[in-house]
């Protein structure tokens, strides 16, 4: 069981004064297990307390000295008859499993070079399969770490090395922090080190990975340094810890860990071959995200996982704003507005929607809290702090947040604290305003209407207010003016605009659902592809995923506007979107089985006639993509794997041409040998989930049996896992995937009940089924649910993607 909110507060009252002298023996990491000795030392204001350490092997404790036999159920040591009111000193030493699935202490051989890393990239419940501690947030603790493991290694931590010497590391003692923000990466790294600011920076990645890091090493650092000096001129707090190194570790569950002085990020944003400038975009938003959190989550945490949002809304919004502002990616906000925000407006109408700020009891424990970290806690929360920003002004909100920093700085802090310190910054009433927009679920519709004068009116359906821009469009498309309204209970006339067409949240500041009246919906139905504004392009195409996605747009309608609109489309980031959400939810939830095909094939079409229209590099890209997964073509793409580049003259770099085999797999074009041939030329990591998705993608039912045995093993990595499943479900020949959708419905609670949050994530959400179910899986799914015998984490997303069938 993981722990409660009950038990969290009852032990952070209890519990005080705490630290942590954590010592780690990796020296055989060619074994089962690692060591893990933790000394806390803590005053009590009771005998018996408890502290997390799961599937400890050879465990001993003592207590000041004193060996003792304590209570273990296999994740909590009990205490008791601990002295009252003095400090006292808890030993705990034992053996740890080494993990596959990112949950823990994970390890990883490198392929290429035999070459393994062991490392601990954290987050809820995963300090305690690292070492034993109290284990949330409102316990904070400071922690001196030292770490053996092989002498050719580097180790990397929070803190900076203070010593290291015959494959021991010793680091200097870290400020108060909680458990889930310990980090400890341990290999032969390949690094790139500087000074700035007078503090040691690093990035550092796998030996195999040393070219793609060198490669991009300027622009990581420049980045880095950029995002830096910018967050120095928005926050009064000085950069609170001794260090900043940034590492791409194999086998993360998250896209990125904001750990203090060591963020980790998924090695796939370091991508092999070809870096393109979307993705360059979509890395730098990352980085300013993490290093948001040194601030807002590490300096000041919050007291319970209720506040998560609190966390990534706020990281979510400086990382797209200080991308852009500060490090010089323009046009971070296609991203959010063409991806996240359409992901938000999903969960916001399902039944796991939540406020974006809930009550504490509204998170009783753990894994409930997990679940949480979702399109509400980022993408909405990002989206009501942008409306936030609009409504008060930057300089009252930055007051707000400054105080509330320096006020809570390196302890905890929670939603109502943010608020008052934002009150008592601004003369409108916040208090009122997080009531309406932080408090409540769901989200208003902006309407147009228009009387017989033609005169655009606009109003609200719902109950919160909103300051926007609004955009006026000539019947060719073109911008004829923007203003910015604030729209409340009070409709509002557009005067002067008769008979134009109007985009209202123009510039996406607000999180609303739109609907446009008949002069404005034809106009966008026409020229969209011509409106200039890329951001009012964006929003306007967020609204067509919406349409089609509540079938006010039936699919066909949407696959005309991709064959319209698509080809002139400057902005890669935009084709990726639509591309993604025509081949993704359009294709596997909002189109018939039988349909499948006739989509895939008008996809291919207008990637085709897009690809004859533009001569942009990047665009180039993105569309070539998209002929890769939606190709019938196979000589063609046969002839790309001989010649190394497609007939536009786009080099296959590993990603595309494994895109490119996977297809022709799934045409029945790629057997076997073929794939193994590939993957005799790529002996990487990479090329090894690539060809198991490929062998997994082959069109018998042979190939994908042998891809749910590979799924079904015990040991199964999380990312062999997803990497099969994307091969598996092929949404264009759902019968041979009828036996691996019952069994993945069968099977799934168990494995999750044995590999955890992390596992489950991959599980529920990246792994499942992308087909169509029938009426017969899908009330299985639902009596599976409604047995009560799904795990959590399981459950909260089956439910959500139960929701997501229609
Ligand atoms: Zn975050």
């Amino acid at each position: 069981m993981s722990l409660t909110l009950t038990e969290a507060r009852a032990r952070s009252a209890q519990v005080t004064d705490v630290s942590y002298d954590i010592d780690l023996d990796l020296r055989d990491h060619a074994g089962e297990t690692f060591g893990s000795t933790t000394t806390l030392t803590f005053t009590t204001a009771a005998p018996s307390t408890f502290v997390e350490l799961t599937d400890a092997r050879d465990l001993v404790v003592s207590v000041d000295g004193r060996a003792v036999e304590a209570a273990y159920d296999g994740r909590r040591i009990t205490l008791e008859g601990l002295p009252v009111g003095t400090p006292v000193s808890v030993r705990v030493e034992a053996r740890l499993p080494y993990v596959s699935d990112g949950d823990g202490m994970h390890r990883m051989t490198d392929p290429v070079d035999g070459e393994t890393y062991v490392s601990a990239y954290l987050s809820l419940d995963i300090a305690q399969r690292v070492f034993a501690c109290f284990d949330q947030p409102d316990v904070k603790a400071t922690m001196a770490v030292a770490v053996s493991a092989d002498p050719r290694w580097q180790v990397i931590g929070n803190g900076r090395v203070t010593s290291s010497e015959d494959g021991r590391w010793v680091f200097a003692t870290t400020p108060r922090l909680c458990p889930s923000l310990f980090v400890v990466c341990a290999g032969p790294w390949h690094s790139v080190t500087w000074e700035h600011a007078g503090l040691p920076f690093g990035w550092h990645a796998r030996a195999s990975l040393a070219a793609e890091l060198d490669r991009d090493a300027d622009e990581l650092r420049r980045t880095t340094d950029d995002c830096f000096d910018h967050y120095a001129t928005l926050f009064d707090e000085p950069y609170p810890f001794d260090s900043y190194d940034q590492l791409f570790g194999p086998g993360h569950n998250w896209g990125a860990m904001e750990t203090p002085g060591c963020v980790t990020y998924r090695d796939e944003l370091l991508p092999r071959g070809r870096v393109t400038d979307d993705q360059r975009s979509r890395r730098a938003t990352v980085i300013a995200h993490e290093m948001a959190h040194m601030w807002f989550g590490n300096l000041v945490t919050m007291r319970w996982w209720e506040d998560t949002w609190l966390n990534e809304s706020f990281a979510d919004y400086m990382g797209y704003r200080v991308a852009a502002e500060g490090a010089g990616f323009g046009g971070t906000l296609v991203v959010h507005e063409a991806t996240r925000k359409p992901a938000a407006y999903v969960a916001d109408e399902r039944r796991s929607t939540h406020p974006v700020a809930p009550a504490p009891e509204d998170v009783p424990d753990v894994d409930s809290a997990f679940t949480n970290f979702d399109s509400i806690s980022y993408a909405k929360g990002n989206s009501c702090l942008r409306q936030l920003v609009t409504w008060l002004g930057d300089d009252d909100f930055l007051t707000g947040v400054n105080a509330h920093l320096t006020r809570h700085r390196f302890g905890n802090a929670t939603l109502d604290d943010l608020v008052a310190a934002l009150d008592a910054a601004s003369p409108r009433d916040v208090l009122g305003w997080a009531e309406a927009w932080l408090r409540r679920t769901g989200f208003d519709t902006i309407a147009v209407r228009r009387g017989d004068d033609q005169v655009p009116v606009l109003v609200r359906e719902g109950v919160r207010p909103h300051r926007f821009s609004v955009s006026a469009l000539d019947a060719d498309g073109a911008l004829v003016a923007t203003r910015v309204v604030d729209l409340a209970d009070e409709e509002v006339a557009l005067t002067g605009w008769a008979g134009l067409a109007v985009v209202p949240n123009s510039q996406g500041e607000t999180f609303a659902r739109l609907r446009l009246d008949a002069t404005s919906a034809d106009v966008v139905a026409r020229r969209l592809g011509s409106v200039e504004d890329e951001l009012t392009r964006t929003v306007l195409w967020a609204h067509a995923f919406d349409e089609v996605r509540t079938r006010a747009l039936p699919v066909s309608g949407f696959l005309d506007l991709v064959e319209r609109h698509l080809p002139g489309e400057p902005r890669p980031a935009l084709v990726s979107a639509v591309l993604d959400r025509a081949l993704g939810p359009v294709l596997t939830r909002s189109t018939p089985a039988a349909e499948a095909p006739a989509v895939v094939d008008r996809v291919a079409a207008a990637c085709r006639s897009a690809l004859a229209a533009t001569a942009d590099d990047q665009v180039v890209i993105a569309l070539t993509r998209g002929l890769a997964a939606t190709s019938r073509d196979a000589s063609a793409l046969l002839g790309w794997l001989a010649a190394g580049r497609t007939d536009a003259g786009v080099d296959l770099d590993p990603g595309l041409r494994w895109s490119t085999v996977a297809r022709l797999a799934r045409l029945g074009a790629l057997d076997e040998a073929g794939i193994e041939a590939e993957r005799q030329r790529d002996q990487t990591f990479a090329g090894e989930l690539g060809a198991a998705r490929a062998l997994a993608a082959r069109p018998s039912a042979e190939a994908k049996a042998a891809a749910w045995a590979t799924m079904s093993a015990p040991d199964v990595s999380n990312r062999v896992f997803e990497a099969a499943a994307q091969g598996l479900w092929d949404p264009e020949r759902v019968g041979l995937c009828t036996a691996y959708v019952d069994a993945y419905l069968a099977d799934s609670p168990a494995i999750c009940e044995r590999r955890g949050q992390g596992f489950s994530l991959v599980v529920g959400r990246n792994a499942f089924p992308a087909v169509q179910l029938s009426p017969a899986q899908r009330q299985r799914l639902a009596d599976s649910l409604a047995s009560g015998s799904v795990p959590t984490v399981l459950s909260r997303l089956w439910n959500d993607q139960l929701d997501d069938l229609g």
